[in-house]
């Protein structure tokens, strides 16, 4: 089938959140997004969905061995991890006000955030 693509829009996780794998056989385990795919809808969690890779000695890798690579997971087998409810949690979003630096100082600009549904605390990455 032509134009069997489907374009999820924009994901709610992103590169550099933290999230916890909620199915599959990597259930529980908390790792960083290292990229996200939003036409395929899938994402890199660091060190999660390991394939082991068997090469042969070749130019690059005289030695051959073993490579791990990370396979990526559906978004829907992931959540964005909560530190204050230490797990995969449901989030919501809110508008917060942030005082943007400008010349005339008093502006404010909404800004939307992520938030624990539970503790209503902030899921978006300091880093
Ligand atoms: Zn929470």
């Amino acid at each position: 089938m032509l134009n069997s693509v489907v374009v999820v829009g924009k994901l709610s996780i992103r590169k550099n959140d933290q999230v916890q794998v909620i199915a599959g056989r990597e259930k529980g385990k908390v790792g960083k997004v290292l990229s996200v795919d939003h036409v395929k809808g899938r994402v890199v969690v660091e060190k999660t969905n390991m394939m082991k890779k068997h090469v042969k000695p070749n130019q690059k890798n005289p030695q051959g061995g073993v490579i791990e690579k990370e396979i990526p997971l559906h978004y829907s087998n992931v959540l964005l991890y909560c530190t204050k409810c230490s797990k995969g949690v449901r989030h919501g979003s809110k508008m917060t006000e942030k005082a943007a630096k400008g010349k005339k100082g008093a502006e404010k600009k909404a800004t939307k955030v992520r938030v624990c549904k539970k503790c209503d605390s902030s899921l978006e990455a300091t880093a």
